[in-house]
C-alpha cells in the first residue's frame, strides 16, 4: 500500500462518538430529522451508506460534443442578448457560453424574461440536442436546451461526479445530507486513523480507512457505478472487513474464554447404557447421526466444555443424537437438561424419550412455567435434589429458582428461538455443562459462522433411508374440492392428514375462532365419516397430550392445528398436510410445517391453499416450496427475500449491527476476516500486545454492553 497508515493511537483520538447536532450546519432541529435515520452520532453519519449511486458524470466538453445528439454541458456564460426579428414577430434570447475548450450559442424563442435570468459570469448548465451553425461565422447551437442556474457547490458536490443517493426523510433530503455529508468528510474523513493491523491491510489489498469512508460517499471517477451499486467497491471491501473482522473477533474472545479459561467435565463415553437404548431401537442410526455423535463423544470426553451445534432439517433424526448424549451424560451420574422453545415441544420430546428413559431405569421429569405452583415446586425441589437424570422443558429451566444438583448437559433444541445471549444464561448458573444446540431451521454457513462464531458446528446432512421427498402442490380456492377428494384417496389407504389453520395475527382469540370453525366445517360438511380432532394453543396440557396421543394411535384420521404443531410433533402414519392460506406464513415456517409429513416410509403430500392474487413475495416464497425440499436451499431463498436482519433478528441475537457488510454477499470476505481473527486472538487471547490495542479499543466500542459476554463464561 503507498498511502500511509496512520495509527489509532498516533494523534488524538477521532471523535466518533461526538453527537452530530454539534457539527457544523447541523444543528438541533436537524440532528432531530437525522436521528429518525438512525443517525445520531460523527461515526453513524459517516457510516450513513448511501442506498444507491447515480451516474452524473456525463457533462461533455464543447469542443467534444458531436452535432445531432442531446448531450449535456456546464459553462459559464459570456454574453445575453435579446434579439428582435420584425418581420417574423419574434423574440430570441440569445447566450454565449463557453468552457475551457469552446464556445456554443444557447437560443430560446419568445421568452424575453429569460434576459433578466441569466447573468454574466453565471455558471449553466444545458441538455438539449446540438446542432452546428454557419451563419455569421461557425458555431455549436442549442435550441430551446434544458437550463439549470448552478452555483460552486452544485459544481463541487451534486453534479459531474457519481453521486450518493441516501435514503430520505420528511424534511431532509437526499441533496442535502448529500452537501453536508461533503462538509463533514472534507473536516474529518482525513483524520480518521487507521484501525486494522497492517499487515492485515496489505494482505489483502485494503484501502485505507480514511480514504474508504470518503469513497463509500463520493466515489473515485473511475468506479464503475454497477460495482458501487452492488455494494462492491473497494470502498465497501475495506469497510466490510473491518466489521466483519471485529465481529469475529468478538467472537473469537468469546470461544477463547468458553474453551480455555473455563474447565468442563470430562466424560467417560464409553459406557453401555447408550448401547442398551441401540438396542431398544427399531432402527440403526444413519451414518450423518454416527458421524455428529462422534463429534460431540470427542467434546463430551475432553475437559473443555462443550458448545456444539447441532444442524439437521426437519426429520433428520437430531433428538436421537441428543438422547444418546444425555444417556451419556447420566451414565457419568450428572443430571441432562433438555430445553425447548415452546411447550408443545418440550411435552413432545417428553413423551417421545420418557418410555425410552424408563426402560433404562432413568428418570425423567417435565418444568414449563405453565406448570400449577405446586407440582412446579415439587419438580425444581427434585431437580435440587438430584431426583431426576433429565429435565425437559421450556426457557422456565433457566429461571431463577431452578438449581441443579449436577448439571452436566444442556441440550437445546431449536436454538433460533432463543437468543444467543438466552443461552449464555443457563451456563452462567454457576454450572460449566456441556452445551448442545440443535437447530432445525438450517442456516447457511456464512451466517452460521457469524451468528454461531463461537460455536463448532456439526451437521446431519441426510435423512433416515427410505424416505422419499414431500411433493408438494399450490392451489388456489377453485381447486380445493380436488384437494378433498386427493385427502379422501389417502384416508382410503389408512393414512392421516393435518390440516393446519391460517396464521391470524390480531390476536389468539381469533386464531381459536377460525380453527374452531374450520373443523366444524371439515367435519359437518366435508368429511361427515372421518374423525377430526383440533389442536391449538389454549388447550391445557392433558388435554393436547390426550388428542397427540389419539392421533398418534390413529384413533384421529384429521387433525385441524394451529402452527402449534410447527415442531416436534411426529406422526409418521401421517401423509398429507393441507396448510391454509400458505401465502401468510413465512418460509421458513413453511418448511417446519411440512416437516410434520415425510417421517414414514409412504409417499407425503403437502398442499397450499393460498387466496388469488399473489403478492409478488409470497409467490416466490410459495414456488420455492413446490420447487425444494432441501432446508438449507430453502433457508438462502428465504435469507435472499428478508435480508439478514429480519431471518434472524440480529439484534435480538446479541451480535453487532453491520452498516456495510452484508453477510449474503461479502462470504468470502467474511471467511477470511474469520480466519484472520480467530488467527490473532489466537496469538494474543488477551489483547495485550501493542499492535492489538486498537482492536481491543474498538471491540469495547462495537461490542458496548455486550462485552461482558464475551469476557465472561
Ligand atoms: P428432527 O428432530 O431432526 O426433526 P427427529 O429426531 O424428530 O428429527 O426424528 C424424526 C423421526 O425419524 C423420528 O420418528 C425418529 O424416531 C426417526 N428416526 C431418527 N433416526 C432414525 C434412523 N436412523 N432411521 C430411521 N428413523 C429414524
Ligand atoms: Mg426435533
Amino acid at each position: 500500500m503507498s498511502e500511509k497508515v496512520q495509527h489509532i493511537f498516533d494523534a488524538t483520538p477521532f471523535p466518533w462518538d461526538q453527537p452530530i447536532q454539534y457539527l457544523k450546519g447541523i444543528g438541533p432541529k436537524r440532528a432531530v430529522l437525522f436521528s429518525k435515520l438512525g443517525i445520531e452520532t460523527l461515526e453513524d453519519l459517516l457510516f450513513f451508506a448511501p442506498f444507491r449511486y447515480e451516474d452524473r458524470t456525463a457533462l461533455k466538453k464543447i469542443a467534444h460534443l458531436q452535432p445531432g445528439e442531446e448531450q449535456t454541458i456546464l459553462a459559464e456564460i459570456k454574453a445575453v442578448a435579446l434579439i428582435e426579428t420584425p418581420r417574423r414577430r419574434m423574440k430570441i434570447i440569445d447566450i454565449a457560453v463557453m468552457d475551457e475548450t469552446g464556445l456554443l450559442h444557447a437560443k430560446w424563442f419568445n421568452q424575453p424574461y429569460l434576459k433578466d435570468l441569466f447573468k454574466r459570469g453565471e455558471k449553466v448548465m444545458l441538455s438539449g440536442k446540438v446542432k452546428s451553425n454557419h451563419y455569421g461565422g461557425y458555431h455549436l447551437e442549442m435550441e430551446s436546451p434544458q437550463y439549470e442556474k448552478v452555483d460552486e457547490e452544485d459544481i463541487q458536490v451534486h453534479m459531474g461526479r457519481i453521486v450518493p443517493v441516501y435514503h430520505e426523510t420528511k424534511g431532509l433530503t437526499s441533496r442535502q445530507i448529500r452537501s453536508l455529508m461533503k462538509h463533514v468528510l472534507i473536516q474529518y474523513a482525513s483524520k480518521a486513523s487507521d484501525v486494522l493491523p497492517p499487515a492485515l491491510i496489505q494482505r489483502y489489498s485494503l484501502i485505507s480507512l480514511s480514504r474508504a469512508i470518503s469513497e463509500l460517499h463520493f466515489p473515485a471517477p473511475e468506479s464503475p457505478l454497477t460495482q458501487l451499486n452492488a455494494g462492491l467497491s473497494l470502498a465497501h471491501r475495506r469497510l466490510s472487513f473491518d466489521e466483519l473482522f471485529l465481529l469475529q473477533s468478538g467472537l473469537a474472545l468469546r470461544k477463547k474464554k468458553v474453551s480455555t479459561k473455563q474447565m468442563g467435565i470430562a466424560f467417560n463415553t464409553s459406557g453401555s447404557l447408550p448401547d442398551r437404548l441401540r438396542d431398544l431401537l427399531p432402527f440403526q442410526l444413519t451414518q450423518a447421526q454416527e458421524k455428529v455423535l462422534a463429534e460431540i463423544k470427542q467434546d463430551m470426553a475432553s475437559d473443555r466444555p462443550m458448545n456444539r451445534l447441532v444442524q439437521g432439517d426437519v426429520g433428520s433424526g437430531k433428538t436421537l443424537v441428543a438422547l444418546i448424549s444425555i444417556l451419556i451424560a447420566i451414565e457419568n451420574g450428572y443430571q441432562a437438561a433438555l430445553m425447548a422453545p415452546t411447550e408443545i415441544l418440550a411435552e413432545q420430546h417428553f413423551l417421545s424419550i420418557r418410555d425410552y428413559l424408563e426402560t433404562l431405569g432413568k428418570k425423567v421429569t417435565f418444568l414449563t412455567s405453565e406448570m400449577r405452583k405446586k407440582a412446579k415446586e415439587e419438580v425444581v425441589q427434585g431437580i435440587g435434589t438430584g431426583q431426576y437424570d433429565l429435565i425437559i422443558g421450556t426457557h422456565a429451566l433457566i429461571q431463577e429458582g431452578v438449581q441443579f444438583k449436577r448439571l452436566g448437559l444442556v441440550v437445546v433444541d431449536e436454538q433460533h428461538k432463543f437468543g444467543v445471549l438466552q443461552r449464555a444464561k443457563l451456563t452462567g448458573k454457576g454450572y460449566r455443562p456441556d452445551v448442545l444446540i440443535m437447530t432445525a431451521t438450517p442456516i447457511p454457513r456464512t451466517l452460521a459462522l457469524t451468528l454461531y462464531g463461537d460455536l463448532n458446528i456439526s451437521i446431519i446432512d441426510a435423512l433416515p433411508p427410505g424416505r422419499s421427498p414431500i411433493k408438494t402442490f399450490l392451489f388456489y380456492g377453485k381447486q380445493r374440492e380436488r384437494a378433498y377428494s386427493f385427502i379422501e384417496k389417502e384416508f382410503v389407504k389408512g393414512r392421516q392428514v393435518y390440516v393446519v389453520c391460517p396464521l391470524i395475527e390480531e390476536s389468539e382469540k381469533s386464531d381459536l375462532k377460525a380453527a374452531l370453525e374450520l373443523s366444524a366445517t371439515l367435519q359437518k360438511e366435508v368429511f361427515p365419516h372421518r374423525r377430526i380432532g383440533l389442536l391449538h394453543g389454549r388447550l391445557k396440557r392433558e388435554e393436547k397430550e390426550a388428542i397427540m396421543r389419539e392421533f398418534k394411535e390413529g384413533r384421529i384420521d384429521l387433525l385441524v392445528a394451529t402452527t402449534v404443531i410447527e415442531v416436534g410433533i411426529d406422526v409418521p402414519n401421517a401423509t398429507i398436510m393441507l396448510i391454509e392460506q400458505a401465502e401468510r406464513f413465512g418460509l421458513a415456517q413453511l418448511h417446519q410445517l411440512r416437516g410434520r409429513v415425510g417421517r414414514g416410509s409412504e409417499q407425503s403430500f403437502c398442499l397450499l391453499a393460498a387466496e388469488y392474487p399473489l403478492s409478488e413475495e409470497a409467490k416466490r416464497r410459495l414456488d420455492a416450496m413446490v420447487k425444494s425440499n432441501d432446508g438449507f436451499k430453502i433457508a438462502e431463498i428465504d435469507l435472499e427475500i428478508r435480508g439478514p436482519g429480519e431471518f434472524f433478528g440480529t439484534r435480538q441475537s446479541g451480535i453487532p449491527e453491520l452498516k456495510i457488510a452484508n453477510l449474503m454477499r461479502d462470504t468470502s470476505l467474511l471467511e477470511a476476516a474469520r480466519k484472520e481473527a480467530f488467527a490473532w486472538i489466537d496469538r494474543d487471547p488477551n489483547l495485550t500486545e501493542p499492535e492489538s490495542r486498537p482492536i481491543r479499543f474498538l471491540l469495547e466500542r462495537k461490542w458496548k454492553g455486550k462485552i461482558e459476554w464475551l469476557t465472561t463464561g
